[in-house]
């Protein structure tokens, strides 16, 4: 099934970018933006401001429009309002998760050739040799609360205001890469206006808004999906640094509406707090960024009488589909199309079309669509079709009623807690470790972060757990980190020579719930022994 699109989404729009319908869809600039949870309250016109007073401040370091400013610090509004400055200065913003290692950072400013990169006070030394060795010439603080160097400086002359279109580059999000190496995809101003647009009428945002916003600010989820469909609505966010069950549950009667990923439905559900008195007022409950159980959508609707609107989306295409405001939400599916976007699934060899309810490929076209990856004009390519459909990796189909429900991923990408990680950068680190013949890191069910990494390493002798997942932590985001490792004395593998990731789900899948490891995995050895 496919959306007949219109041919463009912006015909009726005077504004030519994102700072433009900014100031248009806002009148108001004495309206409230965001009440952070350290007290401080935003305007539209004071946000406004905050983002021109940064663009000023980069501009004046060296940034020139095209530049890419790199960004690593806590949640602030001031975070957002570097976004926001960029968009005013026609720099891009080059956003990364906090939990990156100095290592993983210097990948990044490197590829994307940051020209500055801005990082929170307690990180300055040890990126400071980072930045260098990238040859990033601009370094600022930046703290959780509108403190450190990248404020400091009081604003100097205006800098020349460029002359922004839909096509021009807004932002780069970095995704991880089976390969073990990220790639940028390039967003536009139009990219995310269309997106943001859609949103804002599909969900019904309006002035009256107070959209509580506990994600982080490094992804596209909290960073365009959420602050973005508020922005241009006109509405409200209670800005709150970190998610915690406890603090959603004390600002809940403030809001009317919450993005979050499924962790955050599964922990509001062990909190006595959520009560259907708790939200009554509540209009809208979203998940997005990883599957929601069925079983977490039924709870919630049970305890608090919402069904909780799940949608689907991803870096490269922003939102694509999305659960019904006003009809029925299908717990387990992420729902319809968006306005202007076409979705097809197809043969994931022949690229063929399927019919309805076949499962395969799901492809994505509509203005959504990023302007491919930063500079690899060949992955961009392999991963566009002829008549310019994303392969987006992911496996689906649309159900009778055409919900589309995706049943699983193509790249064996693991999300946990609304975190991506893929298997090879981690596999690639345990090789590399001294007894370990190979390993095979998988995403296995888990109640809390809907999955959770698994290694299983492959060695003569069982490797010590705890070492090893503590020498890995010096290496990786803790989110990558492995919660279990199993050693075997072989990994099982199919005619091809090929791991077989399928088994060892199979076999470890209820590791966090039947544990005894070394029984599993004595079995799963005495198994595959017997294999050809
Ligand atoms: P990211 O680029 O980090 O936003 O991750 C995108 C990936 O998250 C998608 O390609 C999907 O595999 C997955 N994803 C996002 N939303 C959902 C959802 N509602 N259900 C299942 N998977 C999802």
């Amino acid at each position: 099934m496919s959306n007949k699109s219109p041919p463009t989404w912006n015909h009726q729009l005077a504004a030519r970018n994102l700072a433009e319908l900014y100031l248009d869809r806002n009148s108001d600039l004495s309206a409230t933006l965001a009440v952070c949870d350290d007290g401080r309250r935003f305007t539209y016109q004071a946000f406004w401001e905050l983002a021109d007073r940064l663009r000023c401040r980069l501009w004046h370091a060296g940034v020139r429009p095209g530049h890419r400013v790199a960004m690593q610090v806590d949640k602030s509004m001031e975070t957002l309002g570097v976004f926001w400055a960029c968009v005013r200065g026609g720099f891009v913003f080059l956003p990364l998760n906090t939990a990156y290692t100095a290592s993983e950072v210097s990948y990044f400013l490197g590829d994307a050739e940051a020209t500055a990169f801005i990082v929170s006070p307690q990180r300055l030394s040890e990126m400071l040799a980072v930045a260098e060795s990238a040859n990033c010439q601009i370094v600022l603080t930046l703290d959780d609360e509108g403190g450190g160097s990248l404020l400091e400086t009081p604003p100097r002359e205006a800098p020349p205001s460029p002359d922004l279109n839909w096509d021009d580059i807004a932002a780069i999000l970095y995704t991880s890469g089976t390969t073990g190496r990220s790639k940028g995809a390039m967003l536009s101003h139009g990219n995310l206006a269309s997106n943001a647009l859609a949103l804002v009428d599909l969900w019904r945002f309006t002035a009256e808004d107070r959209l509580l916003h506990a994600l982080p600010v490094y992804h596209t989820h909290g960073l365009f999906t959420a602050s973005n469909t508020v922005i241009f609505s006109g509405g409200q966010m209670l800005f709150r640094r970190k998610f915690s069950a406890d603090d959603v549950m004390a600002q809940m009667a403030e809001a009317t509406a919450m993005m979050g990923v499924p962790t955050f439905y599964t922990r509001l559900l062990q909190h006595e707090g959520l009560t259907q008195d708790a939200t009554r007022h509540m209009r809208l409950f979203i998940s997005g960024s990883a599957p929601l159980l069925a079983e977490t959508h039924k709870a919630f609707f049970e305890r608090t009488g919402h069904a909780v609107l799940e949608r689907y989306g991803m870096t490269e295409t922003s939102m694509n589909a999305s659960n019904p405001y006003g009809g029925e939400r299908r717990a387990g599916t992420v729902g319809f199309a968006l306005p202007h976007i076409d979705i097809r699934v197809t043969d994931p060899s022949t690229g063929q079309q399927l019919n309805d309810r076949e499962d395969g490929m799901i492809e994505i076209k509509g203005p959504n669509l990023f302007k491919g990856y930063w500079r690899n004009p060949q992955k961009t390519a392999e991963d566009l079709r002829a008549d310019g459909y994303f392969i987006t990796g992911d496996l689906g189909r649309f159900d009778a009623d055409g919900y589309l429900v995706i049943s699983g991923r193509a790249k064996d990408l693991i999300i946990t807690g609304g975190f991506n990680v893929y298997p090879k950068e981690i596999e690639e680190i345990l090789d590399a470790m001294a007894g370990v013949i190979e390993s095979a890191v998988i995403g296995v069910t888990h109640s809390d972060f809907g999955e959770a990494v698994v290694a299983v390493v492959a060695c003569d002798a069982d490797i010590d757990e705890a070492a090893t997942i503590a020498e890995l932590r010096k290496q990786l985001a803790a989110f990558k980190v492995p919660k279990r490792i199993v050693s075997l004395r072989e990994l099982p593998r199919n005619a091809m020579g090929k791991v077989q990731k399928a088994a060892l789900r199979k076999n470890f899948g209820q590791i966090f719930y039947s544990l005894t490891p070394g029984v599993n995995a004595q079995e799963i050895n005495q198994v595959h022994q017997g294999q050809e």
